[in-house]
């Protein structure tokens, strides 16, 4: 389907007639934006670029599509490091005009548009005093993060992003727009919930909210022995498994300085700063110290990255443990290649995350300690073999001790193998393909971590 034809001018203007959104065709402006992903690696030219307004344009793309023969890549935010949002010479759903959020603050509910990213659903939700688990950075989509897990700043306290999403609104690969919810279709709900986009383009998701004003965040770095003993002192943390703190770690490496240890604790308890907490600062070799009562708006900008600019390759393990073993394989991984090598990101799954009935999501990592992430990271194409490798043998080294023998799939990459996708749902994969089936049974939507149908 990538090979086919560009369509003819006389069908284009026939979409243009019965389309809300925009239509970009190569040349027009905009095409060459939206053709980008957060990874530089990705480097594709569809013949079509659509921006849908609402449900019935995606309708109509998803028919256009199937007429011309075009595949199908749907776009949120453009940030997964498998580059699925835009493809050769097919077709790309943008769904970025479609970003509105709307919050009913009495029954805290958030209903959230395809395209939204968490910026928009952060703004909308904090006037409210009120926020949802979501990503930890605000250009990310918040219906692809959903759709695959989500992990981020209240993930001890509320879960992840997925179990707190109520319903949704989808269109499916044959045009029809389906409610799923616990009363109108609890199979298509729990799919959502960590099957991505396999069953459709979601066009609305409701959330359940939680109030969150200020939270104790902010991030803390260290370097030299600091390194090891702060890893040390946040599986510590992590283990006693409070509710109240959401916890991240993040190996770098400075090219001056060495390997850093950068800790980004969230904290939502009662007390303004727990001795454990502010102990953090005692760790040695402290570089940057930014432990703060801020707002949880303000929480949500402590990660910023650049988009579009690096090269990205990203493999990683579910854990059930982290023990000394596993944190030196880590640190010494990180000064494996003569120059930094990206990041290690470590998210501790502890708390609510855990507490979820297994059956409540498609996910097949509940009961997992840590989520780890390899993120190789660089910018001259030929350095790729180099950090394609740095980043497969780090993951390599995780692998005695994961939970699943498969990654996350928010995180994965296109190369996956098909057992990776399957380990990563563990026992919801059968279920899975039987939901693909029903939904689409000709794997129209197949450019994510695909779940054939079965
Ligand atoms: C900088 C950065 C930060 C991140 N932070 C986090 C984080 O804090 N927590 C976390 O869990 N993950 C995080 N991720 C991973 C992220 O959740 C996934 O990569 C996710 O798929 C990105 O969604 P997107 O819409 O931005 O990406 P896109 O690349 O646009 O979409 C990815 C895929 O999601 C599907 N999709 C997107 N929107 C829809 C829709 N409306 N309907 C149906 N399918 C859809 C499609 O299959 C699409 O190919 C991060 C990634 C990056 C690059």
């Amino acid at each position: 389907m990538g090979d086919a034809l560009a369509p003819a001018a006389e069908d284009l203007r026939e979409l243009r007639r019965s389309f809300a959104g925009a239509v970009i065709e190569p040349g027009d402006s905009g095409y060459e934006w939206v053709r980008r992903c957060f990874n530089a690696m990705i480097d594709r030219r569809p013949a079509l670029i659509v921006r849908p307004m609402g449900a019935g344009d995606v309708a109509t793309a998803l028919a256009f599509a199937r007429a011309q023969s075009l595949e199908v890549a749907v776009r949120g935010g453009g940030h997964n490091p498998s580059g699925h949002c835009v493809c050769d010479g097919g077709i790309v759903i943008d769904l970025s005009l479609m970003r509105r959020v709307e919050v009913d603050a009495e029954r805290r509910i958030a209903l959230s548009e395809g395209g939204a990213t968490w910026l928009d659903f952060d703004t909308a939700v904090q006037a409210h005093g009120l926020a949802t688990p979501g990503g930890v950075v605000g250009t990310t989509g918040v219906a692809g993060l959903t759709f695959g897990g989500g992990v981020g700043h209240l993930t001890a306290q509320h879960g992840l992003t997925c179990d707190s999403l109520v319903a949704a609104e989808v269109v499916t690969a044959d045009g029809s727009l389906v409610r799923a919810s616990a009363d109108d279709d609890a199979d298509l709900l729990w799919g959502l919930r960590g099957g991505g986009g396999n069953f459709g383009v979601g066009t609305l998701l409701e959330f359940r909210l939680y109030p969150v004003e200020r939270v104790l965040g902010g991030r803390l770095v260290f370097t030299g022995d600091g390194v090891a003993e702060g890893l040390r002192r946040y599986r510590y943390l992590c283990a006693a498994g409070p509710r109240d703190l959401s916890f991240s770690a993040v190996l770098d490496r400075d090219p001056a300085l060495g390997n850093l240890l950068v800790l980004l604790p969230c904290f939502t308890g009662s007390e303004t700063e727990p001795q454990s907490l502010g102990a953090l600062r005692e760790i040695p070799g402290l570089i940057d110290e930014r432990l703060r009562v801020h707002s949880f708006a303000a929480q949500q900008h402590v990660v910023n990255p650049t988009y579009g600019e690096d090269r990205a390759y990203w493999k990683g393990h579910f854990v059930r443990e982290l023990p000394d073993e596993l944190i030196d394989a880590l640190i010494e991984r990180m000064g494996a290649m003569e120059r930094p090598p990206g990041q290690l990101l470590i998210e501790s799954l502890h708390g609510a995350a855990n507490d979820a009935h297994p059956d409540s999501s498609a996910l097949g990592f509940r009961g997992a300690a840590f989520n780890l992430s390899a993120m190789g990271t660089w910018q001259d194409p030929a350095l790729d073999d180099e950090y394609i490798a740095w980043t497969r043998e780090t993951a390599a080294a995780m692998e005695p001790w994961s939970f699943t023998g498969g990654g996350y799939v928010n995180y994965m990459q296109a190369d996956e193998p098909i057992e990776r996708v399957r380990a990563a749902f563990g026992e919801s994969f059968d279920r899975l393909q039987e939901l693909k089936l029903r939904y689409d049974p000709d794997n129209f939507l197949h450019r994510n971590q695909n779940i054939p149908p079965g």
